[in-house]
């Protein structure tokens, strides 16, 4: 009783008196601002930090580049204690280096898929929506161009329209990323040897039952220059022919799973076995980016058991990228997100320390419904060179990561097609 009347009389002095009692009276009541009216300055310092990276001596022939788009560390502790509990062992749990990315943009702190992607391209920090071009809209060659010049093959995987941010990247230069004609027409007209995706309706004008704007018929094309794949069943037959590239588009726009479409494993093996041929073709190397894209649209979404599948998918992808690594000991496998998207939180079902084998799975994000995030992601790598992913690095690291483990400033100029 006692206390509480010095409590009180503290806490009338203190509110009336504030400014003498200050000091002279305890305890003093401090109000906590809301989160949101919390205002930090920051200056961006647009200087990179750019990871003092360990010479490579046994290069790399191959790279596997994996983006599962959207997934942050808790997508990855998620789906494995769905698939199995935390002990189970995803395909991210088996590799030997880990390192973690961070992701901003050159002006902004949360990314979006194609300032991402065109770091890991090309090496530089880009505004959101520019594709293979820097801030000031200046084209910046990106890694398929110059291992053309190598004598690689390149290919482009992804189950969103190829034409997409994160395919587009590694093809195209543009300063939007929905400037969709553009980037189809930049596609078609790229080195990369083998585009497997979704994305038909932008390589066919609207009056033939496409999108494009334009009357540029981009599919016709295809099918008279190149070798076009249009359902899983001419993936599964196709003959080997080395003298022309291989266009794979299976929807109109993102891949809706139906029964004719090839998933993202069977585009990925069929992408690998085609490479392997290109081998023994006098082809110095293969790249293949393969995007779990739509982890990202389930993020957007919050729907988690649709993203459980769709990493479940990618999960599968990357369990076969190191199987065949492990075999071939000259393929460098990194698997990684471009960002966070949705917020993901992974929660218990009740209250705090009470036991429980319960995981609660919500988003949060502060300006609504599904966004991208600016936590950092993790990278796995295994193969040569994979000993730079390790530490915190930034997202252009990756792109100087993947030259140095090819040693591709040492390498001659050479064809293969
Ligand atoms: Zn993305």
């Amino acid at each position: 009783m006692k206390s509480l009347l010095k409590y009180l009389f503290i806490m009338v002095l203190s509110s009336s008196l504030t400014v003498i009692a200050l000091n002279q009276f305890a305890p003093i009541v401090i109000t906590i601002p809301k989160k949101d009216k919390q205002e930090i300055k920051i200056d961006f310092d647009q200087t990179l930090t750019k990871k003092d990276l360990k010479r490579i001596d046994r290069k790399a022939k191959n790279i596997i580049l994996l983006i599962g788009d959207g997934m942050g560390s808790n997508q990855v502790t998620a789906y494995r204690i769905a698939k199995g509990g935390p002990n189970y062992i995803t395909a991210f749990d088996k590799f030997p280096f880990t390192g973690f990315v961070k992701t901003h943009a050159v002006d902004t702190l949360i990314t979006d898929s194609a300032s991402s992607a065109t770091a890991y391209s090309s090496g530089i920090k880009t505004v959101n929506g520019y594709l293979g071009v820097d801030k000031d809209k200046q084209i910046v060659g990106n890694i398929t161009e110059t291992l053309y010049e190598k004598g690689y093959i390149s290919s482009l995987i992804a189950t969103s329209e190829i034409t997409h941010a994160t395919p587009a990247a590694f093809a195209v230069h543009n300063e939007s990323r929905d400037n969709t004609d553009q980037i189809a027409e930049a596609i078609f007209k790229s080195n990369n040897f083998i585009l497997l995706g979704g994305g038909r309706d932008f390589f066919l004008p609207k009056n033939l039952g496409g999108q494009r704007e334009d009357k540029l018929d981009i599919l016709s094309l295809i099918k008279e220059q190149e070798r076009y794949l249009s359902s899983k069943e001419d993936l599964n037959n196709f003959e080997f022919d080395p003298s022309k590239r291989i266009f794979g588009l299976f929807a109109s726009e993102g891949l809706i799973r139906k029964e004719n479409e090839p998933n993202l494993l069977e585009m990925f093996n069929f992408t690998l076995e085609q490479s392997e041929k290109m081998l023994v073709n006098n082809c110095a190397g293969f790249f293949i980016m393969a995007e779990g894209s739509q982890i990202d649209w389930e993020g957007h979404e919050n729907d988690f058991n649709d993203q459980f599948k769709e990493m479940d998918e990618f999960n599968q992808v990357v369990d076969r990228a190191l199987e065949y690594a492990k075999l071939d000991t000259n393929t460098l496998v990194i698997a990684l997100a471009d960002h966070e998207t949705g917020g993901l939180l992974i929660e218990m079902d009740d209250f705090r320390n009470k036991p429980s084998n319960k995981m609660k799975i919500s988003w949060n994000t502060a300006v609504g419904y599904g966004t991208h995030t600016g936590s950092m992601i993790p990278a796995f790598a295994y193969g040569p060179g994979a000993e730079n992913v390790t530490g915190v690095i930034d997202n252009t690291d990756i792109f100087f990561i993947m030259k140095e483990a090819l040693g591709l400033d040492e390498l001659s100029d050479r064809q293969c097609l």
